[in-house]
């Protein structure tokens, strides 16, 4: 919606822009024209030039302030969504697994295929061997110091079903 305004107040800046450079272009050849012109038509040219510049400027001031509220708006809603976010660290850490996204051998393909082709595979519980804390529960301590290590803090652990043969 502010967005919507702010391209309001940008087309109001254009026209009010292009009817000053008519203006001022009239006046212009007034001026060039010289003695044949009239001294009332002159004037008259002149005012014209003063008053639209004078809109301009004001529509130029009414963009900027449009422009700063939809920044401080849009930094809002940046702040509000990494507060929505709450543990979740744009993605870096798994939840459901307990290792950080990127090396995660249930959720990346990638990361499965590579592990398993180094022979680092669980192939009772489908993951790899140094993340299955189903066969070593103190496996994850490595991945909690990780996570600690990034934040400061602990992460939330797995589902304890993560951790059960
Ligand atoms: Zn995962
Ligand atoms: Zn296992």
């Amino acid at each position: 919606m502010l967005e919507a305004q702010l391209d309001v107040h940008k087309a109001l800046v254009e026209e009010a822009s292009v009817r000053f450079k008519v203006a001022k272009d009239h006046l212009d050849q007034l001026q060039k024209a010289g003695d044949t012109v009239p001294q009332s038509a002159l004037h008259q040219a002149q005012g014209q030039v003063v008053i639209l510049q004078a809109q301009l400027r004001v529509k130029q001031a009414e963009s900027r302030v449009a422009e700063v509220r939809l920044k401080h708006a849009r930094q809002r809603m940046i702040q509000l969504g990494k507060a929505d976010h709450g543990h979740d660290h744009d993605g870096w850490w798994c939840q459901e697994h307990g290792v950080p996204e990127h090396i995660c051998s249930l959720c990346n393909d990638e990361v499965a295929a590579k592990l398993k082709k180094e022979g680092d595979w669980c192939r009772i519980h489908d993951r790899a061997k140094s993340q299955c804390f189903k066969c070593d529960p103190k496996l994850y301590e490595k991945f909690e110091a990780m996570y600690q290590a990034k934040y400061g803090k602990k992460p939330p652990r797995p589902p304890e079903e993560e951790f059960k043969k």
